[in-house]
């Protein structure tokens, strides 16, 4: 399993390194967020339209910041799907099923896995040391929901079946947000 999780992890860093983030995605991620994003390495998803949905962040920011929300929501549309499940109480729920979903437990944990393996190979790529961000992964994993935001960007970033609980957010929120679908507002 960890030899699965390793070769993934190399295999989605190849993906990203091999399209950094150009001068126009900064520039749309910037208007997306109202600031700039700094340490952007690269778009992790895209919008059917090619926006972009998710950035991969760098471990370390500019200025020597240790950064561990790699993948990071910046789709309005997205951001604010995940706002209302979240206001929903919705989380609560999430964290309920897994106290009581073995399988689910396992799967979200190895989602936690993977998020650090993909980290480990940004930084060994960038030359980023994690030292204080080691075993810190996004969103509360490995055992708790905190944040869909961060678990729907790791969905989305990475592909159905790699977070359980933000493959759920994704179902839910499809007549909102959907990344098949554009309803892109920030143009
Ligand atoms: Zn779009």
């Amino acid at each position: 399993m960890t030899i699965d999780i390793d070769a993934k992890a190399k295999s989605l860093v190849d993906a990203v390194m091999a399209q950094p983030a150009t001068d126009q995605d900064i520039e749309l991620v910037q208007r997306q967020l109202g600031r700039y994003p700094r340490g952007m390495v690269a778009v992790g998803a895209r919008c059917v339209c090619g926006r972009p949905l998710a950035v991969i962040t760098r471990p370390v920011l500019p200025g020597g910041i240790p950064f561990p929300t790699t993948c990071y929501l910046t789709g309005p549309e997205a951001v604010k799907a995940a706002s209302h499940v979240e206001a929903a109480g919705v989380m609560q729920q999430y964290n309920e099923m897994l106290g009581e979903d073995e399988e689910l437990k396992a799967a979200y944990a190895e989602a936690h896995q993977l998020y650090l393996a993909f980290r480990h190979e940004l930084a060994a790529r960038l030359g980023d040391s994690e030292e204080h961000i080691e075993g810190t992964s996004a969103g509360g994993m490995p055992v708790r929901v905190k944040c869909l935001h961060a678990l729907l960007a790791q969905s989305l970033v990475m592909g159905p079946g790699t977070n359980p609980i933000g493959d759920l957010v994704l179902e839910r929120v499809k007549d909102e947000f959907n990344p098949a679908v554009c309803r892109c507002t920030v143009l």
